[in-house]
């Protein structure tokens, strides 16, 4: 007859892998190794900005993906998993959908994607600068989370239902295209496929900056707890090839 094995006096240990993947039910929901509990605020925030977040279903398994985090950081984030938006995406998108057929002076709704000569996109700074009062409901920011070419196919397909109620803002100028972003180079997250896109995270910060009330705290909150996850990840990753320095902090660029 066989014994009983004896329990081991010690709790087993994960192996690497397993401690590598143990995920922090703390809050963060991310790898415990990177983890940003102490970083995100305490409560969500609250924003009088609804932001409506369109993430490619091929972000999902990205390592790096910002959105995650974003919803962690803000109250009013919605998340929709897909290629298109569309009546039944979204009720409150449905509901400007049905109100931008009157003609509304004010367009409460903006989506994110620089213009082409087809298709122009305004500027956000001039944007909000021509809308002249506070918006009394609050606007309604909708983003495309994916690859470059990904985020195209995505605001393409939306179009049609997009059209209807949401203007199209950009970053004018300032964008650098061929660096990343304006932001100083250490939020440069990803290689291609992502070279010229902004983070989604640190793409809501800016916007923010210019549709709340206290858009420049809300700016910087996000961008401090995105400069934390980035300097975290940073450590796990392998080096890549450094890039050129096409912005210096508080420079800019020369023609
Ligand atoms: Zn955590």
């Amino acid at each position: 007859m066989e014994e009983a094995e004896q329990l081991p006096l010690s709790p087993i240990l994960p192996s690497d892998g397993e401690a590598r993947r143990r995920i922090c039910t703390a809050g963060c929901d991310r790898p415990v190794k990177v983890c940003l509990c102490d970083k995100l605020p305490h409560q969500p925030l609250s924003t009088a900005t609804q932001i409506v977040i369109l993430q490619h279903p091929h972000e999902q398994r990205q390592k790096l993906a910002t959105v995650p985090v974003l919803r962690k950081c803000l109250k009013n984030c919605q998340i929709i998993i897909g290629r298109k938006l569309r009546k039944g995406s979204s009720p409150l998108l449905d509901n400007l959908y049905h109100s931008g057929a009157d003609s509304t002076p004010l367009r409460r709704a903006v989506y994110l994607f620089p213009g082409t000569e087809l298709m122009p996109s305004v500027d956000i700074g001039e944007w909000r600068s021509s809308s002249n009062s506070e918006c009394i409901d609050g606007f309604v920011l909708i983003v495309f989370d994916g690859t470059w070419k990904h985020a195209k196919e995505m605001m393409y397909a939306s179009l049609p239902f997009l059209s209807k109620f949401a203007t199209c803002i950009c970053f004018g100028c300032d964008y650098d295209v061929g660096g990343g972003s304006i932001y100083n180079s250490d939020l440069i997250l990803k290689k291609e496929p992502y070279k010229g896109c902004m983070s989604t995270m640190e793409a809501v910060a800016r916007v923010l900056r210019f549709l709340e009330p206290a858009g420049l705290e809300v700016e910087a909150k996000l961008v401090e707890v995105l400069k934390s996850m980035v300097r975290l990840q940073a450590c796990y990753l392998k080096p890549t090839k450094p890039r050129p320095k096409l912005l210096k902090k508080g420079m800019e660029p020369e023609d």
